[in-house]
């Protein structure tokens, strides 16, 4: 089978999400990477790309010269990876999709619901795939907990309990640093800072394992250090469309916290919890009995699950691989559409689409908007 062909634009050297792209698009050999624009400087990118392997006349200074640069080639990519900071996601992602290209966006989508619904729109039009990469749903025992769900071993779901909440932000001399100042300029930003940033793919992961949509929140944000425009701490109540009760905190102030990305779904039958930092174990607690731990790449874990995991019981398996399942869940799409261009998998994909990207982004607008109303119920 021939490879797809990857191209990336943004993930310069030094940036923080670039190399997992890199290594996750690759990881289970359905794609090349085999274009790129690299970084905000054109000799930097250039220079990068071709340290990274890439011909010369496909490693670009711009993404304006890669669109057009990759427009006029028979081997067109295909799958472009946005991973620049958030004010560049719809100018870059919807001139590629206008020329058919697919597009894995980083997440938020855009900085506008109006200009991310407008991504929905064109990729429609186009017939592209537009995802958008909340790239925790696709940890293995993530999927196990929404089949867990899905199957009602948990029984109805009445609570949700999600957090990202970090302490790297919280040293105000760290202020000028340009990889932790774009976060919380909303310029560059958006509408909301650390929710948007963290928060949102916690809010992902919700929806996700849920099988469900919020239909209104109620916020309080705070800029704890001097000097931040937005959020970089925020708690959040909401209310699904089916009556489940949604708590979520989100911070970057919180020091001593690593990574902070934990989620537990409580229902009638049980309890469950999954906490990013050991992703390879599940804590499920069937109600009045004691808590049994589920491991990653045992037997007994549900097919969805299994597929996901790529090593034994007992060995490491994180980041990288869910984001590898998110790209090998693009390929498998993508595989389908060359053999029948017409097919629009939307619907059933697995991979979080461009739609949730934006349902996603009407949370946290509501959110922004409760925040600022003494922390209102704002519907969704
Ligand atoms: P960063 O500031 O560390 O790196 C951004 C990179 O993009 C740099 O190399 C920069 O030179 C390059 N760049 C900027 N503008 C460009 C342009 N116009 N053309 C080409 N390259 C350009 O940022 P980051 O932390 O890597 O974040 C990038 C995006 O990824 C953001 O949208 C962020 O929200 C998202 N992100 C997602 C996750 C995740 O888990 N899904 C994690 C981190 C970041």
């Amino acid at each position: 089978m021939k490879k797809l062909e990857w191209g990336i634009v943004g993930g310069g050297q030094g940036s923080q999400i670039g190399k997992t792209h890199r290594m996750s698009a690759t990881l289970d050999g359905f794609f090349d990477f085999t274009a790129a624009a690299m970084d905000i400087s054109p000799e930097k990118g250039k220079a990068y790309a071709q340290k990274l392997g890439l011909s010369q006349d496909r490693s670009y200074g711009s993404w304006q010269e890669m669109l057009e640069g990759e427009c006029k080639r028979k081997d067109k990519l295909d799958l472009v990876t946005v991973a620049t900071p958030n004010d560049s996601h719809f100018e870059i992602a919807s001139a590629f999709l206008k020329e058919g290209f697919n597009i894995l966006c980083e997440k938020p989508l855009t900085l506008l619901i109006s200009e991310a619904e407008e991504l929905v729109k064109i990729a429609k039009q186009k017939n592209a795939i537009c995802a958008v990469n909340f790239g925790y749903a696709g940890y293995a025992m993530v999927r196990q907990m929404k089949e867990m769900v899905r199957n009602g071993d948990l029984g109805a779901i009445r609570l949700v309990m999600a957090e990202f909440a970090h302490g790297f932000h919280a040293d105000a001399k760290e202020a000028d640093n340009p990889r932790v100042r774009w976060r919380y300029q909303p310029e560059k930003a958006g509408i909301s800072g650390v929710f948007f940033d963290a928060g949102s793919h916690a809010l992902y992961l919700s929806n996700y394992i849920l099988g469900d949509e919020v239909a209104k929140v109620s916020a309080d944000f705070c800029s704890c250090v001097a000097g931040r425009t937005l959020e970089d701490d925020a708690q959040i109540n909401f209310r699904f469309k089916k009556g489940t009760v949604g708590r979520l905190w989100s911070s970057a102030i919180a020091v001593g916290r690593m990574h902070g990305l934990t989620i537990s779904l409580y229902g009638e039958k049980g309890g469950v919890t999954w906490e990013q930092e050991r992703p390879n174990q599940l804590y499920h607690t069937p109600l009045g009995k004691p808590t049994i731990v589920l491991e990653r790449g045992a037997d007994y874990l549900y097919e969805k699950a299994k597929e996901a995991s790529r090593v034994t019981i007992g060995h490491a398996e994180g980041f990288i691989g869910a984001f590898a399942n998110i790209y090998s869940d693009l390929a498998r799409d993508l595989l389908q559409k060359k053999q029948n261009p017409s097919s629009s998998n939307d619907a059933v994909a697995e991979y979080p689409t461009a739609s949730a990207g934006v349902a996603n982004m009407k949370v946290i607008f509501a959110a922004t908007k409760s925040a600022k109303e003494n922390s209102g119920w704002v519907d969704c």
